[in-house]
């Protein structure tokens, strides 16, 4: 278990230089950690070959992007704009996969690109084998049962619209006989935060879809790898997770004679610790007796959106030139006009508010939001309350902070409004 009495890479001097230097709120990653994560991941137990995907939408800045690319990992895209941001930033276009909701209306020229594709829904089966006929595809399945950390990251069963549904192979196999279509991949990605032992089920689920096409050469079975940001929380070994599945296809592979690469695209798992939320606190209120002890940052669901949305739990620090002995029960919240805008919710439920223990608090001390860094800097409620983006900054190796996002400028916010006379 990790011990979380401190930030996982950012001391004192360093949140205050960085602070100082580029001011709050600021995203600080750390390469170091991005490095070995991919590492990890590039290591994932597999009988018959590995590739490893990013999941971009976890977070899409070019620097990390490159990072990740130059590790060896290939990127998953979940909409046309993401695969043009990857191609914008380096990544060759043979290294990107597209899994969408959307397939975009260029995605015929994607495919000449050298994007990899997976059809999502029976429409898009239809519309590639249309505009491709005869060419190669993959096939995204909702297998029928999925995992995630709540109901909203769980992307398997019927409540989920992600993937073909697996009862639909007979529509499926009609129109790729009718296209010529070549089935290459199954796809199947069940939910963020997922159970591994609903994942090794799932595991098995996929190979019987990919036993029922005869040209599949790899099954991709996407990301979800939970990770532990609270020390309370379990993260998944990855060695662990991933080696009864090999075994799944080295059995496989006895009974077919076809040896099915496995290919992983985890978001969560490579980001979600590698990046803090640098904010600083703007205000310290009370409401009474019975109310609770408020301290207002400077940062909130503008940049940080789980909390508010999942009732995600983000260890939370403050820093102090002489850290106060004296500790007191604080309730957390953003800088947003809305009262959902609170950091410190119950666990899993957005709804009911909780507070943490925390050095006694003064206005200008740092505060340090940890595992801030999946689906953060990707997904807030950017320009609410018209706060313009927050700066990125990346540690190097030497932890020296470099920009890799500067701080938008307040007039770039209203750039494209039309006022009328
Ligand atoms: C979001 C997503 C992932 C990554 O999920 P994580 O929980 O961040 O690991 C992988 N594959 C697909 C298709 C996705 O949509």
């Amino acid at each position: 278990m990790a011990n979380l009495s401190q930030p996982r890479f950012l001391d004192y001097t360093t949140a205050r230089t960085i602070a100082d230097d580029f001011g709050t709120p600021v995203y600080v990653y750390d390469m170091a950690t991005l490095k070995a994560n991919a590492a990890a991941v590039l290591a994932f137990p597999n009988a018959f070959g590995l590739t490893a995907r990013y999941a971009m939408k976890a977070s899409p800045n070019a620097a990390i992007l490159k990072i990740f690319n130059q590790a060896g990992l290939q990127i998953d895209a979940s909409s046309g704009h993401e695969v043009r941001r990857a191609i914008a930033a380096g990544v060759p276009a043979a290294n990107i996969s597209l899994s969408t909701q959307e397939l975009p209306a260029d995605f015929a020229e994607l495919y000449e690109l050298g994007i990899e594709i997976n059809a999502c829904s029976l429409s898009q089966l239809e519309r590639f084998g249309q505009a491709c006929p005869g060419k190669t595809i993959g096939l995204r399945f909702n297998p029928g049962s999925g995992s995630g950390g709540n109901n909203r990251t769980n992307v398997g069963g019927p409540a989920s619209s992600f993937g073909i549904w697996h009862e639909w192979i007979d529509q499926v196999q009609a129109i790729v006989l009718q296209y010529g279509l070549q089935v290459i991949r199954i796809h199947t990605h069940i939910g963020s935060g997922s159970d591994p032992v609903v994942w090794q089920k799932i595991s098995g689920m996929s190979l019987d879809l990919v036993r029922q096409f005869p040209d599949v050469v790899a099954l991709n079975l996407g990301g979800g790898y939970k990770v532990a940001r609270m020390e309370s929380e379990v993260g998944t070994d990855l060695q662990q997770c991933g080696a009864p599945v090999a075994e799944m296809f080295r059995e496989f592979a006895q009974a077919t004679g076809r040896e099915i690469r496995l290919e992983i695209e985890p978001g969560t798992y490579l980001l979600a610790n590698t990046c803090a939320v640098l904010s600083t606190v703007q205000d310290v209120v009370s409401t009474g007796a019975d109310g609770y002890d408020f301290l207002k940052l400077d940062t909130g669901m503008t940049e940080i959106l789980r909390p508010s949305i999942y009732g995600a739990q983000h260890p939370i620090y403050i820093l102090q030139p002489e850290a106060a002995t004296e500790t007191r029960d604080y309730m957390i919240a953003g800088h947003c006009c809305e009262s959902g805008d609170i950091l410190t919710p119950a666990p899993g439920d957005p709804e009911l508010l909780a507070t943490r223990a925390l050095p006694l608090c003064q206005i200008g001390d740092l505060c340090v939001i940890d595992g801030a860094g999946a689906y953060c800097a990707a997904m807030s409620t950017k320009h609410y309350n018209s706060y313009p983006e927050a700066a990125e900054i990346m540690l190097d190796a030497a932890k020296l902070p470099h920009v890799i996002r500067r701080r938008q400028k307040l007039a770039d916010i209203w750039a494209n409004e039309v006022a009328l006379d």
